[in-house]
């Protein structure tokens, strides 16, 4: 049975993209930055500077012999103060180099355009970049982009959905840089021998549509396609069915499915790091919430602390009750305001006490709410029941795997049932079951 058998369902959000108009202002350098060594899905870096180093902006700092990991530069010029431990928001613990600034930003010696002729050298100044999905997902772009099937793809996504309310970053991308986007495309197109493109955007942003359309020289096998305004239409296996048509399978890539999919800055990144070589050493991002004096777009050295960010944008005007690392939907909570900008870091989000409320949970009512809202047509009250019971066959059954954690479910559920946190804890258990057997 296809996993889209009936259209994909997901949830209407209220957009409050309040900085949708907000042109990104560039923070100053801050002075430090704490750079950790896991910026991505994958294997951590290691250091490859120790305290006293002088470093400089776009110097590679951290690197691992791993397949799936992503190399780490310098945001910035000046002295490495130490190398400490540090728990990133969902608990891992990883390195973390702490560089005193000396806000010269003194570029590195080994800032060079690259020189790319073929798909090997592509894919190579993709990996040297230190580029990862800056949508939010982080996974290493260079791994991505070499698929084991190659041939049969032929088709790229560039998701500009941006369906996670408060969020614009990516529409500020499109609508700041919509050549350097274009670009980009172009180049991944060229070099991975890739047919065509479709860039989904939202049908709530209709001024970066029609914008981006205005660039695209008519015979450019490069099409917009207008996306509903709804929650999750961002998910890669979604924006795939949205933009293509094609169907990703429970255990497949997009690849798979003949389809490379790229977040717009991302695919600008490309683009920007052909022409200086410069790696990934910023990043944009949202900064909004109730609590927030301020909100704006910014973008600001990789490695500054969520507290420096913050107040640039005015600082608080409520106390904060809670502050995200993304958006309402998939962010994560931050335990301290000394958390650093990392590269799949969209969006800084701080709420006051009356938005921040954690509903007290009811029991089930069985109204079937979670199922009609997910978009791939899961149970979530059925896992919920059957992870209470250890029950990993009905579990298997119940495609618990196929889980984004998009959370959807829970925002539909009147009985303020935490499934995201049971549809986890689920796929956590098949594994230590699987293991075991
Ligand atoms: S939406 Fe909530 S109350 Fe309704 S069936 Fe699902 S878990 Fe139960
Ligand atoms: S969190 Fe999982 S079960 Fe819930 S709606 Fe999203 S994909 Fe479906």
């Amino acid at each position: 049975m296809s996993l889209f058998k009936r259209a994909l369902s997901g949830v209407k959000v209220p957009h409050c993209k309040n900085t949708q108009e907000s042109a990104t202002v560039e923070m100053p350098v801050p002075a430090q930055v704490a750079l950790p060594m896991l910026q991505h899905m994958g294997a951590p870096c290691k250091p490859l500077v120790k305290a006293g180093d002088h470093v400089k902006v776009g110097q590679l700092i951290g690197d691992s012999d791993q397949f799936l990991s992503a190399k780490i530069h310098s945001s910035v010029s000046g002295d490495v103060v130490k190398i400490e431990d540090y728990i990133n928001p969902t608990g891992v613990r990883t390195q973390c180099v702490v560089i005193k600034t000396n806000g010269l930003q003194e570029p590195s010696e080994e800032i060079a355009p690259p020189v790319v002729s073929s798909r090997e050298d592509f894919l190579k100044a993709v990996k040297e970049s230190g580029l990862v999905g800056l949508g939010g997902a982080g996974f290493p772009t260079a791994v991505k982009l070499n698929p084991k099937n190659p041939d049969q793809v032929d088709t790229l996504v560039v998701n500009c959905a941006e369906c996670e309310p408060y969020i614009t970053a990516d529409y500020r991308e499109c609508m700041e840089n919509a050549s350097g986007v274009l670009d980009g495309i172009k180049a991944v197109m060229k070099y991975l021998n890739l047919k065509q493109a479709y860039i989904g955007i939202e049908d709530n942003k209709p001024r970066a549509i029609e914008y981006m359309r205005s660039l695209i020289i008519s015979g450019d096998p490069i099409q917009v396609v207008p996306l509903k305004a709804k929650y999750p239409q961002g998910a890669e296996k979604v924006i795939i069915y949205e933009t293509t048509g094609r169907v990703v399978m429970e255990g497949q890539l997009p690849a798979d499915a003949g389809v490379l999919v790229m977040n717009i800055s991302s695919v600008a990144f490309v683009n920007q790091y052909l022409r200086t070589g410069m790696p990934l050493v910023s990043k944009r991002l949202t900064v909004d919430g109730s609590a927030v004096k301020e909100p704006k777009n910014v973008r600001v050295p990789l490695g500054t602390s969520f507290e420096d960010v913050l107040n640039f944008c005015g600082g608080f005007k409520e106390e904060p009750r809670k502050v995200l690392m993304g958006g309402p939907m998939m962010g994560i909570a931050v335990y301290s305001l000394q958390t650093p900008v990392i590269k799949n870091n969209n969006a800084i989000l701080a709420f006051a006490e009356a938005q921040a409320v954690t509903p007290e949970e009811t029991a089930c009512i069985r109204c079937g709410r979670c199922a009609r809202a997910c978009p791939f047509h899961l149970m979530p009250a059925s896992i919920e029941r059957s992870l209470k019971q250890e029950d990993a066959q009905a579990l298997e059954k119940l495609k618990v795997n196929l889980c984004m954690s998009c959370g959807c479910c829970a925002y539909v559920c009147p009985a303020k049932r935490d499934l995201v946190t049971s549809n986890n804890m689920a796929k956590k258990f098949l594994r230590a079951h699987a293991a075991k057997k």
